[in-house]
């Protein structure tokens, strides 16, 4: 008898299992929408060319060398980011109130900025209704008592402002109020400024504290400032206290390389070296120093102007790709008479679209017409492509009609 032989197997992730059961389906006109990175007309996850021209230099770089960072990450890198998301003009930044730090991607900064908040007494958490599943899983394994906030109207397939503001009006002080802050996922749906304003007031009158998830700068609007806005006004103009976690997986297309920066706006400057002591004992605890070789990618194109403007048109091509398959989809879908209003196909922002269909619809599509999403109905738009298109468009005609 060996001592696991009781243990338990926990449920498949989703997303993975969606994914597995794709690749057993020998149908050679199977199409996976299901997965969440952004993919070319081919169907392939590209290296950005800009990335790629950095990695060939850092080839030849013989200063490079494999030694450890510290725990909070590499200094350029971290200074180059703090201006990408709060801007150059930041007040905190100038006052001396931000602090920064690299962390393992997206998943990896809310994982510690969020262990930060509850060791100083932040227990209850609030996620969006709907959201990205591991935002429960992390908080939960980290001992927050999770709640919701409403977040998507089911009915109007947009987003439900009253619903969101009465629940965090509703929320406990001190709550830790998770946001999405651009291109939210799944639902692709963002609050307009004057929307964001209403957020903020109640988040400072109830005493609330915004974390802010910044996995998309870049992908809701084309444009880098523009899907920073929400934060900026936050800090700047607010003045508020907040985390972000920022992830460059997706706009710098460097999923396995886990590059992410976590950045702490604080009230007074007195905080910053307080903040820097405590996630260096967190983040010693848990994977002790980050990994080098994405941060220098990210630190070499944001530091040099030629390569940042070269970055800025890549990220422009992702985006552009993204709205070209929007509207190609949205317009098929028309074309075939498909019953329903179809407009947030194209007024959703981001990679994920939330198409409305319902459980059942999409297990008819993977089951009938081999097309694999989510049971929640999104999708990830770039799967579509030219090839693709017809069937997945006449597939979802069917299951709907
Ligand atoms: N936050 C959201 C909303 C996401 O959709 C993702 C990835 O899909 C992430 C964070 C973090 O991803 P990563 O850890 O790969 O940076």
């Amino acid at each position: 008898m060996g001592r696991f032989d009781s243990i338990s197997t926990d449920p498949p992730i989703d997303v993975f299992h969606l994914t597995e059961l794709f690749e057993n389906d020998g149908n050679p006109s199977k199409v996976n929408l299901g997965v969440g990175v952004f993919q070319d007309e081919n169907g392939k996850t590209p290296t950005l060319p800009v990335v790629r021209s950095v990695e060939q230099s850092m080839a030849q770089d013989l200063t490079l060398d494999k030694n450890y960072l510290k725990s909070v990450g590499l200094d350029s890198f971290c200074q180059a980011c703090l201006k990408l998301v709060l801007g150059e003009q930041s007040s905190s930044i100038i006052e001396n109130r931000a602090c920064s730090i690299q962390g393992l991607s997206g998943t990896g900064c809310l994982t510690i900025g969020l262990e930060f908040l509850y060791r100083n007494g932040y227990k209850i958490g609030y996620i969006s209704s709907p959201t990205w599943s591991n935002h429960l899983s992390i908080m939960q394994a980290i001992g927050f008592d999770v709640k919701r906030y409403r977040y998507w109207n089911k009915e109007k397939l947009n987003l439900d402002i009253d619903g969101l503001l009465q629940d965090l009006q509703d929320a406990p002080e001190n709550s830790v109020i998770l946001l999405h802050a651009c291109a939210h996922n799944p639902t692709g749906c963002d609050p307009t400024r004057e929307q964001w304003q209403q957020i903020s007031d109640v988040i400072k009158q109830r005493k609330l504290f915004p974390f802010f998830d910044f996995a998309y700068q870049g992908f809701s609007t084309g444009d880098l400032d523009q899907d920073a806005w929400p934060i900026r006004y936050f800090a700047d103009h607010q003045k508020h206290e907040l985390l972000v976690a920022q992830s460059f997986s997706k706009n710098f297309s460097l999923y396995n390389e886990r590059v992410g920066h976590l950045t702490g706006v604080f009230s007074s400057r007195d905080i910053i070296p307080k903040f820097r002591s405590q996630l260096t004992t967190i983040i010693r605890r848990i994977y002790s120093n980050p990994p080098a070789h994405g941060a220098h990618i990210v630190a070499t194109i944001l530091c040099n102007p030629t390569l940042y403007s070269e970055w800025k048109n890549n990220v422009r091509t992702m985006f552009e790709r993204i709205q070209s398959m929007r509207q190609l989809f949205y317009t098929k879908l028309k074309q075939l008479g498909t019953p329903g209003n179809w407009d947030h196909i194209i007024t959703q922002h981001g990679m994920i679209a939330f198409t409305g269909l319902n459980p059942r619809q999409c297990q008819t599509l993977l089951q009938q017409h081999h097309i694999y999403l989510m049971s929640d109905g999104r999708i990830n738009i770039c799967a579509i492509t030219q090839k693709n298109i017809d069937q997945i468009s006449k597939s979802f005609y069917e299951v709907i009609t």
